[in-house]
Order: structure tokens, then sequence, then C-alpha cells
């Protein structure tokens, strides 16, 4: 079933609280109305009644009831008052009954009916009453009494309070839901809009933003933070199209060298030395070739989330004496001299071995490849409060100080040509950086040209435990 949208379910709460606001706004105000005219007229009435007792206390203490009929009847025939009272002694003998009331057919009222004094609405021949039923007690002697007054009036003012109500009350729900209605379309229009310009966002042209509201409420908050999402989603889309861009162009270089070199010997019989010549190139440009699909394979991998790190407790000490003895050999064959520095107590950090190891070997390698013999090269682990620092030191070219931020960019190379003579392809360091990232480490590098390169990764420890002397019982 189609949910109903949010500003049609705004409205009919809307309407629904204000319908039963009206209701008991309505209904108290009825109730509060008929108990203040009902009052007035029971005020009246119990005038009526003083007076009764007062003239029931003037008469004489041993007068019977027929003395008493007689003067009731001369009194309070002729008297307004009289018009609707019937009123009998103790033992229920009718004392006085009006016309009015005789006319009614009504039982006269029994004493202990009217045990407690009570008053009610009564309707008769369409007229309306308010009936004082009680038991009055004069110098001893006890009268049941039952004395009305007309109420039309109080009565009629209910009945066009309760049209007014009737009629006025749907008009103003109906008007009501209306201006909801409105007032939620007009506060929602902004989503309506948001809607629109979001549909219209794909990968063509995603500069497009989100109007920006200026209203301070949820909907700004909501658009600013939808157009910060849009900013990143752009920037990691212009850094992918331009990794790809890169990777074509990177791929292209060696596969239109080793198409060249094939041609070239191919155009004509050539001796078997150059034939050898030919093939060791062709050779070296698939090594580079592979390389770069390679790492361009792991940064893949790295961006989606595909690379399953195994993260486990791992002494760094082993993986840095793990990679020396390889360097050790690339030292000798390039005339370089390789010194290493590692500290004898436990690095434990939570990482992926394999991956550490990898980042020792990125440094390593870069250091070697940009140190010209004669020249050295240092490996150093240090174990501080919270880190271990893994630092390689080159005496090399080193790096100016605008491209030190830059190295760690895809493909960036100071000097591409010497870059790629040293069989580079500019993806190393920003593998070193993922890695270190990986493990919540940090990597920098301190470098002047000409003075070589220091580069250093700053792993956190796993925080050893250390009993608190209270527990040490
Ligand atoms: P590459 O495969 O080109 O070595 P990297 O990402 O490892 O790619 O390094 C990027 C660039 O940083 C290199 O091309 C080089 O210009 C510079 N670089 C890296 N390490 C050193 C170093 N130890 N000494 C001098 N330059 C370096």
């Amino acid at each position: 079933m189609r949910r109903l949208s949010i500003g049609v379910r705004l409205t009919l709460w809307y309407v629904a609280i204000f319908a039963l606001g009206e209701l008991l706004f309505g209904a108290s105000m009825f109730l509060i109305l008929r108990h203040n005219l009902y009052d007035l007229v029971d005020d009246g009435l119990e005038s009526q009644i003083e007076d009764l007792r007062n003239f029931l206390g003037a008469q004489q203490k041993d007068a019977n009831t027929a003395k008493l009929r007689e003067e009731m009847a001369a009194i309070y025939e002729h008297e307004h008052a009289g018009d609707f009272l019937a009123i009998s002694d103790q033992n229920g003998e009718p004392i006085y009954r009006s016309r009015f009331l005789q006319a009614q057919e009504s039982m006269p009222l029994q004493p202990d009916q009217a045990r407690r004094p009570l008053i009610r609405t009564r309707r008769i021949h369409g007229q309306h009453f308010r009936f004082a039923f009680e038991r009055l007690n004069v110098d001893g002697r006890v009268y049941t009494l039952e004395m009305g007054a007309p109420a039309d009036d109080a009565f009629e003012t209910l009945q066009l309070f309760r049209s007014y109500l009737l009629i006025f009350a749907p008009l103003l729900l109906v008007v009501s839901t209306g201006v909801g209605y409105w007032m939620s379309r007009k506060a929602l229009a902004p989503v309506d809009a948001l809607v629109r310009t979001a549909r219209d966002i794909s990968g063509t042209n995603l500069n497009r933003r989100l109007q920006t509201l200026k209203t301070g409420d949820e909907l700004q908050r909501l658009t600013d933070t939808l157009n910060e999402m849009l900013d990143r989603i752009e920037s990691a889309f212009q850094k992918i199209t331009q990794f790809t861009a890169d990777a074509s162009h990177e791929l292209r270089t060696p596969v239109s060298l080793i198409r060249t070199e094939a041609e070239l010997a191919l155009r004509r019989s050539r001796t078997e030395a150059e034939y050898e010549e030919s093939l060791r190139q062709i050779l070296q440009e698939a090594e580079r070739t592979t390389l770069l699909i390679e790492q361009l394979l792991e940064l893949a991998r790295a961006d989606s989330g595909r690379e399953s790190l195994i993260m486990q407790p791992v002494d760094l000490l082993a993986v840095v004496r793990s990679v020396v003895s390889s360097w050790q050999q690339v030292a000798a064959v390039r005339n370089l001299q390789f010194t290493t520095e590692i500290c004898k107590l436990d690095a434990l950090v939570m990482g992926d071995a394999t991956l550490l190891r990898r980042l020792a070997d990125i440094l390593l390698d870069n250091a070697f490849k940009y140190t010209p013999s004669p020249g050295s090269v240092r490996l150093a682990l240090e174990v501080r409060a919270e880190t271990a620092v893994i630092t390689v030191q080159d005496s090399g070219a080193g790096i100016a100080q605008e491209d030190q931020e830059k190295i760690f960019e895809r493909f960036y190379r100071v000097d591409t040509a010497r870059s790629r003579a040293q069989g580079g392809v500019g993806l190393g360091l920003a593998i070193a950086e993922w890695i270190v990232l990986q493990h919540r480490g940090a990597i920098s590098v301190e470098s002047r040209p000409g003075e070589g390169a220091t580069f250093r990764a700053e792993l956190p420890l796993i925080a050893v435990d250390v009993p608190s002397p209270l527990l040490m019982k």
C-alpha cells in the first residue's frame, strides 16, 4: 500500500488534534454555561423556598393541615410563586398543589422521596422548568415540597449556543484543514525542490549543488549536510577519474615501448646480440608493467575496501629484522653503506605483518633507488611511550619542500624520467601511506635538497596493561 505523503499525514494529525481540541472546548463551554444559567434560576427558586419557610414559620404552631391548606390557598393561589408549587405534610397529606401541577397528573411527592434536597430540570408541555424537591423542617414540623421555576430562557440560550457550536466548529475545522495543508505544503516545499535537484545530479554534473537555504532550521542543516556529502563524492569521483586516466597513461607507455622495440627488431634481420638486447628491453618493460599492474590492483583493492587485513599483535622487531638481510645484499651490489639501529625492546603493534613488511620495503626501496653511490642508508626502529617509529634515512638527492606534500599522491614523481629509469611507477608512497593509515599511524618526510631524506612511520603500540598496585595483593 502506498504511504501517504508527509504533508498529508501532518495535515491529518493537525486536523485530528484540532477537532479534539474543538470538541473538548465546545463541551466544556457548554457545561459551564449551562451550570451558570441554571444557577441563576436555582437562586430564584431557593429564595422562593426561603419565603415559603418564613410563611410556614409565621403560622400558628397548633394549626392543623386543613387550616394550613386554607391559608396557603388564600396566599399562594394569587401569587406568582404558587404557580408551580406543591406541598404536603409529614404524612403525605397535600396542603397545597397549584393548578398547573394538578393538571400534570404527576403523583404528589412522598416524604421519603425528598430526603435530600434535589433540583432537577423537567420538561412539561414543551416548557422547561427547574424543580426543587426538598423536605422543610419548620419548628419541628416536616413538609415535603416541590417547587418549580420556568427555565425556558436559560434553555433557549443553551440551544442557541449549541447551534452556533455545531455551525461554527465544522466551519472552523474546514478552514483550519485548508490552512494546515497549506502550511505543511509551504514548510515542505524546499524538500520538493531538493528532490528535484537531487534527481538531476549524476556523474556528469557532480559539481551541481542543492540550493542553500537560509532558514536556520532542520532543512538548512539537511541541505548543508547533503552539499558537504556531494563535495566529498565529487572529490572522490575526481580522484577516481584522475586515477583511471593516470593509470591508462602509465600503462600505455611501457606497452608502446614494448611494441616499438619489437617492431624495430623485426624491421630487418639483426645479429644475435641485437636481438638479445631488444628482448632484454622488452623484458624490462614487461616487468615494469607487471609491477605497475600489481600496485594498481593493490590500490584498487584498498579503495574498494576489499583488501582484507589480518590484524593481530605483530612484533615490529621481527618485521624489521626479516627485511634487513635482503637489503644488505642490495646495498652490497649498489655499493651503498647500509646501517641498522634496531632497539631491543618489544614493539608490539596491532597490524598485518605482510603489509608492515611491505611498508619497510617501500621506504627502503626508495632510499636505495634515489641514493647514488657512494652513499648511505640507515634503518632504525625506536620504541617511544605509545608509538613505535620506523625511520629510513638516506644520503641521496633529497626532496624539495614543495614536493614533500605531493610525493604521497598517486603517480606523483619529482623527476619522472629518473623514477622510470629506477623502475618506479609513482605508487609506492601512496601504498605506504595507505598501510600506515590502516594501522592508525602517521607517515612524514624530512628532507633538504642535496642532504638526503628521512621518512618516518609512526605506529601505535598495543597498550600493555600494567596491573594497579591496589590489585597486586
Ligand atoms: P616511485 O615509484 O617513483 O619511487 P613513490 O611513490 O615511491 O614512487 O615516490 C614518489 C616520488 O617521491 C619519487 O618519484 C621520488 O621523486 C620521490 N622520493 C621518494 N622517496 C625518495 C627518497 N628517499 N629520496 C628522494 N626522493 C624520493
